[in-house]
């Protein structure tokens, strides 16, 4: 008879780690690097979140409904923003994957 004796022993690399958010940086670290896009409002980068990213309440500028946790989702900001990209991305914003593709490129 075989016995699987492994010892299940998982390392938990996010012991520790606060909960909340993290600073720009860390942010981005642990969100990875994002896609291009250029589209006639500018050019921006996309992040897809994941429904198990997603874990908070965001408004969604497209609808300006709410962005509920556990709905995957888009992280969109200006990569050619006025203050520089460090600003774009703190003025990032959260968009229904849906909203996104179909904006009208008037919102700003
Ligand atoms: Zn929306």
């Amino acid at each position: 008879m075989p016995r699987t004796n492994h010892p299940r022993r998982r390392r938990n690399s996010f012991s520790g780690a606060p909960a909340d958010e993290p600073g720009p940086d860390l942010d981005r670290a642990r969100l990875g690097i994002p896609q291009r896009e250029s589209a006639p409002d500018g050019d921006w980068a996309v992040r897809t979140i994941t429904a198990r990213n997603a874990q908070k309440v965001y408004t969604c500028p497209g609808c300006h409904r709410s962005v509920e946790p556990g709905v995957a989702h888009l992280v969109v900001w200006q990569e050619d923003a006025l203050f520089g990209a460090e600003a774009g991305l703190r003025e990032r914003r959260h968009w229904h994957s849906n909203c996104w593709r179909t904006r009208s490129y008037r919102y700003r």
